[in-house]
């Protein structure tokens, strides 16, 4: 599979933007379908802190000492979560590097953050 920038034209402001070959190569690392975003970086960003709903994820890395990790996003970009987080049946088994993940967004004072986390079947 080879890749190329690709240039796109944001569905919400209809700005200009590169879909790069390091983001689609980082969707495909991640399993995910090679699709060029709808939105820019940054209505993605706006979109994501005020839109509930399921988005899928990795999870990046898990520390049990500290009660946190992140989770590596669609986008390939990195979100905060707390173990509080995470659904009571999955913690066992969401916890774990690389796990599949649903998760929503929720904007708190320190930045955006994943609760309401469940594996993901793949
Ligand atoms: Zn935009």
């Amino acid at each position: 599979m080879s890749y190329s920038d690709e240039f796109v034209v944001c569905e919400q402001c209809g700005k200009k933007f590169v879909f790069s070959i390091e983001e689609q190569r980082r969707q495909a690392e991640l399993g995910f379908d090679i699709v060029a975003p709808d939105t820019c970086p940054d209505c993605r960003q706006l979109e994501a802190s005020v839109s509930p709903g399921l988005k899928a994820g990795i999870v990046k890395w898990y520390r049990d000492d500290k009660g946190f990790g992140f989770i590596v996003q669609q986008d390939g970009s990195e979100v905060f979560f707390h173990r509080t987080g995470v659904t009571m049946d999955d913690m066992g088994l969401v916890l774990k590097e690389e796990a599949p993940v649903w998760y929503e967004l929720i904007m708190t004072d320190r930045g955006p953050q994943a609760v309401n986390i469940h594996l993901r079947e793949v």
